[in-house]
């Protein structure tokens, strides 16, 4: 591992074998960390007058592309409740409305973490029955007539 963190050479090579040449030749590279891709989910999002969000909140597994849709979510309904409470005069602090959001937050931060769960599992499961499975899912996903905008519109958060 630590061949590819400090052999820029290595490290463009295997790039390139493993990326191809849709994007032209790799002819340099920046400086590289590495760190596991780990599930976390914060035992508390609020406490007191504190709250954290987005990826301080969750990480998830990057295989689905959900990360940053799910941060955003997470970023619109703290800035809702918020401006509910500047128009009530209220305490945009108040630890009860913090508590508020996280309960709010939580089914869809774990929908989504149970989503991209499936798909790691999916993609990298070695039976074969479960492969095939994968296999005619996403032939299906590809050729069925508007799967696509219903599978989009679930990962997007729009419909659960
Ligand atoms: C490889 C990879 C691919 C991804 N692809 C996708 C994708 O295709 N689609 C998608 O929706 N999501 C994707 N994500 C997830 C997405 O990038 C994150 O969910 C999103 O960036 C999180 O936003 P955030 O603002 O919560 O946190 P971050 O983007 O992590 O921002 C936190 C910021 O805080 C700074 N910071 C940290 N500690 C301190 C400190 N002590 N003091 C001051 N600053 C600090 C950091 O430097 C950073 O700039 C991917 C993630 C990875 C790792």
């Amino acid at each position: 591992e630590d061949k590819y963190l400090e052999d820029d050479a290595h490290f463009l090579a295997t790039l390139q074998q493993a990326f191809g040449e849709r994007a032209g030749k790799f002819v340099a590279a920046g400086r590289r960390g590495a760190y596991p891709l780990t599930r976390v989910l914060a035992d508390k999002q609020a406490d007191g007058r504190c709250v954290i969000i987005g990826n301080a909140a969750h990480t998830l597994h990057p295989v689905a592309g959900q990360g940053f849709n799910l941060c955003m979510r997470d970023a619109h309904v703290l800035a809702q409740m918020m401006s509910a409470q500047v128009l009530k005069g209220a305490d945009i602090g108040d630890p009860t409305l913090l508590k508020r959001y996280e309960k709010a937050r939580l089914s869809d931060q774990k929908r989504v973490i149970r989503f991209c769960d499936a798909v790691v599992h999916g993609f990298t499961h070695p039976n074969p029955a479960v492969k095939l499975a994968r296999n005619v899912a996403l032939i299906a996903f590809d050729k069925l007539p508007n799967i696509k905008p219903l599978v989009a519109n679930y990962a997007m958060g729009l419909k659960s």
